[in-house]
């Protein structure tokens, strides 16, 4: 290749990678490279790499699994994982666990972040060590070594070296009152993470967001991205305060109807896992009924293909809000 032609390519590729909203967890990029899936991927023991990727991947698609196990690329002389763990973007420490023996992530690290006005929240799990420099609050920049891969977990069976991994989520923060909510709904259960208790994030798959983000760089866009997320149901709930609506307000629609008469409460799409890809606020007239909660309509095809979370089910031929939706709503509008 000639210079004017190193030149022009450079000119051409650098301006979208340096564009691109998240960076990777580690230094492996086998996901971008088509059939590598197993050199990025680590399933769970005895298993295909895809139950290590998001989704309904684990015991017979009845589990949900709410990250990415990402292979180690780097290790010691003893086999042990070594690979840096870099910020997904840029952002702020949200909540460190250096305590493994109280979770199944073991060391584990989140940090907020703030991307095209959305909340979201990124998370590193199993670590080995996480940089002692490192508070609640303290900045990072994308790409920046936060931590060491590591094996850690409370679990009885522990992660062995061949499966060494770091656990990589992206999630949405749902209620800033969730220990008050917890207290309340699990009386007696221990709730040793506060707001970051695990039922307080939503995760959304980070392998579909990277791909997402690489193919189309700078015209990437996270709220768009989610909106367009496949829709499990609608359901309409009679409130019109609550958290989500100020953390998430971009992912809430504009109704004139609701707009002239004033809200009465507010539809949800959700997808499989919960998230509240969009809201639309509605007028008295627009709802049905007095319940609190109404579920709408069920996209049959998306709960075939992910049923793992259970928000609806079917009984006797008519789709009513399973125990895990009505959770979910109760903690989306506590
Ligand atoms: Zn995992």
């Amino acid at each position: 290749m000639n210079h004017r032609l190193i030149f022009l390519f450079t000119a051409i590729a650098l301006p979208s990678a340096f564009a691109d909203t998240f960076h990777l967890p580690t230094a492996n990029d086998a996901i971008f490279k088509p059939g590598a899936d197993e050199k990025y991927f680590v399933g769970t023991t005895g298993k295909p790499w895809t139950s290590g990727t998001f989704g309904c991947v684990r015991t017979g698609g009845w589990q949900l699994h709410e990250g990415l196990d990402v292979r180690s690329i780097t290790r010691d002389k003893q086999g042990e994982p070594k690979d840096p763990i870099l910020a997904a973007a840029d952002g702020t420490v949200a909540y460190l666990n250096k305590k493994p023996s109280l979770s199944n992530y073991g060391n584990y690290l989140i940090l907020r972040h703030r991307i095209d006005g959305l909340e979201l929240y990124s998370l590193y799990a199993h670590l080995s060590e996480i940089r002692a420099d490192l508070r609640i609050g303290s900045f990072v920049k994308s790409g920046e070594a936060l931590a060491v891969m590591g094996r850690t977990s409370n679990t009885r069976e522990r992660i062995s070296r061949e499966r060494a991994h770091v656990h990589f989520e992206l999630n949405f923060f749902v209620n800033d009152r969730f220990s008050e909510w917890h207290k309340k709904s699990s009386p007696g259960q221990r709730n040793d993470h506060g707001d970051w208790n695990g039922q307080n994030l939503i995760g959304i798959d980070p392998q579909a967001a990277l791909l997402a983000d690489r193919k189309h760089g700078a015209q990437f866009n996270l709220v768009g991205w989610i909106q367009r997320q496949p829709e499990l149901c609608r359901v309409v709930v009679r409130d019109t305060s609550f958290p989500w609506l100020k953390r998430y307000a971009p992912l809430v629609r504009l109704n004139s109807i609701a707009q002239k008469e004033g809200i009465a409460g507010y539809e949800f799409v959700l997808n499989f896992n919960g998230l509240p890809c969009q809201v639309i606020p509605r007028a008295a007239s627009e709802l049905k009924g007095t319940a609190k909660y109404r579920l709408l309509s069920v996209n049959e095809a998306e709960y075939k293909k992910n049923p793992c979370r259970k928000l609806v089910t079917n009984r006797s031929g008519k789709w009513e809000l399973g125990s895990n939706g009505i959770r979910l709503l109760d903690l989306l509008t506590f």
